[in-house]
């Protein structure tokens, strides 16, 4: 079981972002750099003290780490507490109905897949939500539950 900050909230929930970039946003650079500039944005223009999500997936389904999963994320407001953040690069201008494969690669469809069942081996993952059932918005500009219905 993952366990998150000092009240120690096990993680029982999975819930999928985008990063809201084009598909060729920095394009040809490490994924590493990717990460650097999407925490600062978090960091610089709104304040936080870290990327906001646990994990980042990149076009190419390459996935590298955010903020540790033993500390609460910054990624769906009043659904911080037992929850991992994962952001899809891509979705710019996206819709919150479209489908998976309008705005993501089938790299990053396999990837995903992966990474929720490896998170899955190691926490008692209850649900698996987009943060458009949270909120009123496109983000993660899919319905997670009809693009990951078969896992
Ligand atoms: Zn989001």
């Amino acid at each position: 079981m993952i366990y998150q900050g000092k009240a120690r909230y096990p993680v029982t929930e999975i819930i999928l972002h985008c990063a809201d970039t084009r598909p060729e946003w920095m394009a040809g650079r490490p994924l590493a750099e990717k990460v650097a500039e999407i925490r600062r944005w978090h960091v610089q223009e709104r304040g936080w003290r870290d990327i906001g999500y646990h994990w980042v997936i990149d076009r190419d389904g390459a996935v590298a780490p955010g903020r540790r999963e033993t500390e609460l994320g910054a990624h769906v407001e009043g659904h911080n507490r037992g929850t991992i953040g994962i952001c899809l690069l891509g979705g710019y201008s996206a819709k919150a109905d479209d489908l998976f494969e309008k705005n993501f690669s089938g790299a990053q469809a396999f990837s995903v897949k992966l990474l929720i069942a490896e998170i899955k081996g190691r926490s008692t993952i209850l649900k698996v939500f987009g943060h458009n059932d949270y909120a009123p918005k496109a983000c993660p500009g899919f319905r997670v539950r009809v693009a990951l219905k078969d896992g």
